[in-house]
Formats: C-alpha cells, structure tokens, sequence
C-alpha cells in the first residue's frame, strides 16, 4: 500500500457490505445456536440485545462517521446498506462517554453468549476464532485507509488524514 490520501477508502460498494456481514454471521449465528439449544426465551433475549447494542453503535459512534454524514438519506458502508439515519449526524469528535459507551455496548454483544457458549466447546472454540478473524481482518485491511479519523482504532498517518475530512464531514 503506499501512502498518499487516494488509498483511503471513502466509498464502500455493495459486494463490501455483502462481504463484511458475512464474516459478522459467523459468530452471531454460532452464539444463536448455543443459546438456543438451551432456551427460546434467552434466545429472544439475545436478539433483544444485539438489536439495543447496534442501535447504541449507531446513535454513539455511527452518527460522528464520515460514512454516515454524507448528505444521502441512508447509510450505506461495510456494515450497513440503505439503513435511515434514525439519528442527527453529529459535526464534533466523538465525546468521551460517547466514546466509553460504544465501547460498552461492543463488550456486552461479544461476552453476552459466554454463558452458554460454555457448555458447547466445539461451538465456542468457533465463536472465539470467528470474533478474533472480524476483528483483525477489520484490523489489518480498514483500519489503516478508514476516513473515520475520530475513531479511536483508525491507524492512518497523520500526514495522509488531510484526505479524509474532519469529523462529520466527508471528502469525495
Ligand atoms: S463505517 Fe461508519 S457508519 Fe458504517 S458501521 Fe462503521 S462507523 Fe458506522
């Protein structure tokens, strides 16, 4: 990769979004089938709770993202694809609670199915290997060209972050 602003990724394609949700079903469908082999009801729960931590990442963390302020009535990026924006897009960085509760609500949709992945090894030995591939392929190939410079986990250099945009904003 070399290192000028062209290699910042600022438009996903639908095949991206295809992609990336993929990988996420892995260890969602895994932590799914553990969960409901022992209980319907916790089951329900489950979703209930993957619903709340999304839609917590949308309104805390989403809402700052270049992705997300583009002046279109959707979002479309490797996560989401025509999804309304439910909330304002926020201008200014991230706050730290804003911050402190996207990370809060990334912990509780990872550690949630640990109760009953437990008393499936084989599936949570999956569940364990498909979380930590999403979260080094997201890692090693978005990261480092990602034009949410606010993010707390991007990795592009200072010197090539003027092609991205400040926060809210995007550079087409
Ligand atoms: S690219 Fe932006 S809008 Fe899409 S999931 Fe990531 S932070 Fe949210």
């Amino acid at each position: 990769m070399t290192g000028n602003c062209h290699d910042l990724k600022h438009r996903y394609t639908f095949g991206d979004f295809l992609y990336w949700n993929l990988m996420a079903a892995v260890p969602l469908l895994t932590a799914g089938a553990a969960i409901a082999a022992a209980s319907t009801f916790w089951l329900g729960a489950y979703l209930l709770v993957v619903l709340a931590c999304i839609l917590a990442l949308y309104r805390f963390f989403c809402s700052h993202c270049p992705h997300y302020a583009r002046d279109e009535k959707t979002v479309k990026c490797l996560f989401m694809w025509g999804v309304p924006k439910f909330f304002e897009p926020r201008k200014a960085p991230l706050k730290w609670h804003e911050k402190g509760l996207s990370l809060l609500a990334g912990l509780v949709l990872t550690l949630f199915p640990l109760y009953w992945l437990l008393d499936h090894p084989g599936q949570l030995m999956v569940y364990v290997i498909a979380v930590t591939v999403v979260g080094l392929t997201l890692r090693r190939t978005e990261c480092s060209r990602c034009i949410y410079v606010d993010c707390p986990a991007n990795r592009v250099p200072a010197e090539r972050q003027a092609g991205a945009g400040a926060p809210g904003q995007t550079v087409e």
